[in-house]
C-alpha cells in the first residue's frame, strides 16, 4: 500500500521542478496515484485535460522505465522533444531512426537514464523488442489514445488490437489507458480488449470550459471565417471543410482576400501534407484550411481557433476536431457555419451504407444537427450529449449565453402557432413538411394531401421557409417538439403543451441578416486570462521563443506554452530566481531560458517604464 501523502508530495515536487507547475488539473491527481499504485486504470480526460502529465510525473517517481504506446510517429517525436526540454530522460524507437540512433537509444537505456520509452504498437509487440523488454526493469505501460483499440470509435487501428495480449507477454506489469473519447461503448471495450484487471475507471468532465462555441448558420461565408481570423490576428488555427474541393476553393478565396493559409487534405502527396502539417506545427504559417484528415497526431497547443466551415458529420466528430483548440488551458474560440446543403451532403453519404451502419450515421447527423440548430447553451449540449450534465445556468462560453443573437419578440406566438401547425397534421408528418405548410407554400404534395384547407396553412407565410425550419428545430432543441420514428416525424411533447397553453415560452432567434455584423462579446475567461499581461511584452516575447524554436528545430510551444508567455508578460520577472516562480518554468527551462527572457523582459520593462516582479 502507497503511503498517499508522501506520494502525493513527492508527486507536486516532480510537478514543479521539472513543469513549472503549481498544481494538478482535475483528474490528475487519482489517476497519477492510480500509476503509482500500480492499478491498471482508464483515464478519460478531455482534449488539452492534461493526460500526459498522468503517465510521465509517476514514471519519474517510480523505479524503472515506462513503455509509453503512441500511434503515431510525429506524436512521439514532439512528446520526447517535450519531455527532453522540461529535462527528463525520455527517448523514442521508431522507424524514422538509423541503425545507430537506434543502437544510442539502447546504451541510453542501458545507463539507467530513461524514465520513458515512446513506441509504435506494431514495434512493441515484435517478439524481439518483447524479449529486450523482459530483460528491463518497467515501471508501467501507458497506453495513449487508447480508444484506437475499439472498432467503436472514431479511430480505430488494427495495430492497437495486438496489445490485447500484453498482459500475458508482460505478466505483472500494470497498463494504465487514455483517451478523450468519451463514449461508453469504447469505454468499455478498451477495458475487455487490454483485460485490465479490476481497474480504476477515471472520468473527468467533457466539458471544455476554456473553449467559446459560436454556431451560426452559414450567410456569406468566407466573410463569416474572415471575421473570425481577423478576431484572432496572428493567432493559429484551423479551418475544417467537408470536401477536398471545399479546402482548396477555402484556401485559394483566403490566399486573394491577403490571408496565408495552407491546404491538407487526403488528395494531396503525403510529402507535400507533412510539410504543410510541419509549417502549421512551426508557427510559420497560422492558418491551416484541412478535410479531417487532418489532426491525429496534433498536440500543438496553442491553437486558438478552430472554424468549421460546414457541418461535421457527427457530434464526436465535432467534439473531437473542435478539441484541437485551446489545449494549453487557455481562452480559445470553436466557430462552425452551418446549413441544410452540409446536411444532405452528410445524407448522401449515410444513405450510401445499408442497415444499422446507416441508421447509426442517421442518428449521428441528426444529433449535430440539433446541435447546431437549437439555440440552447452549446456547452450543455454538448456535454448531455455524452451523458453528463453541466452544473451552471450560463456557461457564459457559447453564442447563446454571451447574448450574440437577438430573439423575436412574439417567440411565444411564432412557437404556438409552429405547434398548432404540429397538432394539425396529426403529428404525421417532418419538420420540412410542417415548415411548407406554415409558410403556405404550393408544392405539389401539399395541395395533393389537400393541406392547403388547414387552418394552420400560412400561418407563418410572412416568412421564409428557412426562418421556419430554424425555429422548428430551436423548439426541437428547447423540447417543445420531438422527433420520432424512422422519419423523424415531428409531435408536441408534455412541455409543448404547456406552451399552447401560454405556461411556457420558447426562445426564437432572429434570423441573421446577410451584411449585419454584431460584434462579438469576449469571454469571461478570455479576460482572466489576459489580465495584468502587458501585450507588448507579450508578443516580444513571442519572438523570442520562436527564434529559439527555430534555432532547435521544434515548435514553439515545445519552448514554452503560451500560459507561460502570459503568466511572464504578467509578472515580469527581473531575476532568474523569480523567473522559476512562472507557472510552466521549471528547472531545465529557466537553465536554458531564464537569462534570454528575463533579459528581454527587463529590457522592455525599462524602454516603457513598467514596473517589474508583480508577484
Ligand atoms: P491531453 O493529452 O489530455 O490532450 P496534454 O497532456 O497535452 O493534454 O496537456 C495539455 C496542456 O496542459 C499541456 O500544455 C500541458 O503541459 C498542460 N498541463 C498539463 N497538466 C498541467 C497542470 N497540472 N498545470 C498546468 N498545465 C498543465
Amino acid at each position: 500500500m502507497i503511503n498517499e501523502k508522501s506520494m502525493l508530495a513527492k508527486l507536486q515536487g516532480i510537478l514543479k521542478e521539472y513543469w513549472g507547475y503549481d498544481s494538478f488539473r482535475p483528474f490528475q491527481k487519482d489517476a497519477m496515484l492510480s500509476a503509482l499504485s500500480e492499478r491498471d486504470s482508464v483515464v478519460v480526460l478531455p482534449t488539452g485535460g492534461g493526460k500526459s502529465l498522468c503517465f510521465q510525473a509517476p514514471a519519474l517517481a517510480m523505479d524503472g522505465m515506462a513503455v509509453v504506446v503512441s500511434p503515431l510517429i510525429s506524436l512521439m517525436k514532439d512528446q520526447v522533444d517535450a519531455l527532453c526540454g522540461c529535462g527528463v530522460g525520455a527517448v523514442r524507437i521508431d522507424s524514422s531512426q538509423s541503425e545507430a540512433e537506434r543502437g544510442q537509444v539502447r546504451s541510453d537505456i542501458a545507463s539507467g537514464k530513461v524514465k520513458l520509452l515512446y513506441v509504435s504498437p506494431e514495434r512493441l509487440m515484435q517478439a524481439n523488442f518483447v524479449n529486450y523488454l523482459k530483460q528491463l526493469d518497467l515501471s508501467m505501460i501507458a497506453i495513449d489514445e487508447a480508444h484506437c483499440i475499439s472498432m467503436w470509435g472514431h479511430d480505430f487501428r488494427k495495430e492497437y488490437r495486438q496489445l490485447g495480449e500484453l498482459k500475458k507477454i508482460l505478466p505483472g506489469v500494470a497498463i494504465h489507458s487514455y483517451t478523450a473519447t468519451a463514449t461508453g461503448q469504447v469505454q468499455e471495450d478498451i477495458v475487455s480488449q487490454l483485460g485490465l484487471e479490476n481497474p480504476s475507471v477515471l472520468i473527468g468532465s467533457f466539458d471544455r470550459a476554456n473553449l467559446v462555441y459560436r454556431v451560426e448558420p452559414v450567410k456569406n461565408e468566407i466573410d463569416q471565417v474572415c471575421e473570425v481570423i481577423d478576431r484572432n490576428k496572428g493567432e493559429s488555427g484551423i479551418i475544417y471543410c467537408i470536401r477536398r474541393k471545399d479546402v482548396d476553393s477555402m484556401c485559394a478565396t483566403l490566399g486573394v482576400r491577403g490571408y496565408k493559409a495552407l491546404p491538407y487534405h487526403a488528395g494531396m502527396n503525403d510529402e507535400a501534407r507533412k510539410m504543410n502539417q510541419d509549417a502549421f506545427i512551426h508557427d510559420k504559417v497560422d492558418i491551416i484550411v484541412a478535410t479531417i484528415a487532418f489532426g491525429m497526431g496534433i498536440d500543438k497547443s496553442n491553437v486558438r481557433f478552430v472554424i468549421h466551415a460546414g457541418m461535421p458529420k457527427s457530434v464526436e466528430n465535432y467534439q473531437q476536431e473542435s478539441g484541437r483548440a485551446g489545449r494549453d488551458g487557455l481562452e480559445a474560440e470553436c466557430c462552425l457555419f452551418y446549413s441544410g446543403n452540409d446536411y444532405r451532403i452528410w445524407k448522401f453519404f449515410a444513405d450510401q451504407a445499408e442497415g444499422t451502419g446507416r441508421a447509426i450515421a442517421l442518428k449521428k447527423l441528426s444529433g449535430i444537427y440539433g446541435f447546431c440548430t437549437s439555440g440552447c447553451c452549446r456547452h450543455r449540449v454538448l456535454v448531455e450529449y455524452f451523458g453528463q450534465s453541466l452544473d451552471k445556468t450560463n456557461c457564459a462560453g457559447c453564442d447563446v449565453c454571451l447574448g450574440d443573437h437577438e430573439y423575436m419578440e412574439d417567440s411565444l406566438v411564432i412557437g404556438q402557432k409552429v405547434l398548432s401547425g404540429v397538432v394539425r397534421l396529426e403529428e404525421r408528418f417532418g419538420a420540412d413538411y410542417n415548415s411548407l405548410v406554415l409558410i403556405g407554400s404550393k408544392d405539389k404534395g401539399i395541395l395533393e394531401n389537400g393541406h392547403e384547407g388547414l387552418s394552420t396553412y400560412g400561418l407563418l407565410s410572412d416568412y421564409s421557409r428557412g426562418n421556419v425550419r430554424d425555429w422548428v428545430e430551436q423548439l426541437v432543441g428547447q423540447g417543445f417538439l420531438a422527433k420520432t420514428g424512422d422519419y423523424n416525424v415531428l409531435s408536441v411533447t408534455d412541455a409543448g403543451r404547456e406552451l399552447l397553453k401560454g405556461e411556457a415560452e420558447p426562445k426564437l432567434m432572429k434570423p441573421l441578416k446577410k451584411d449585419k455584423k454584431k460584434k462579438k462579446r469576449k469571454s469571461k475567461i478570455a479576460d482572466q486570462s489576459w489580465e495584468g499581461v502587458d501585450e507588448g511584452l507579450f508578443e516580444d516575447l513571442r519572438a523570442l521563443r520562436k527564434e529559439l524554436a527555430d534555432e532547435k528545430g521544434v515548435p514553439a510551444f515545445v519552448v514554452f506554452g503560451d500560459a507561460a508567455l502570459r503568466d511572464m508578460a504578467r509578472k515580469r520577472p527581473s531575476s532568474g530566481r523569480r523567473f522559476m516562480e512562472i507557472n510552466g518554468v521549471g528547472h531545465k527551462k529557466r537553465k536554458d531560458y531564464g537569462e534570454m527572457f528575463v533579459e528581454t523582459i527587463s529590457r522592455y520593462c525599462a524602454d516603457n517604464e513598467l514596473e517589474m516582479d508583480l508577484f
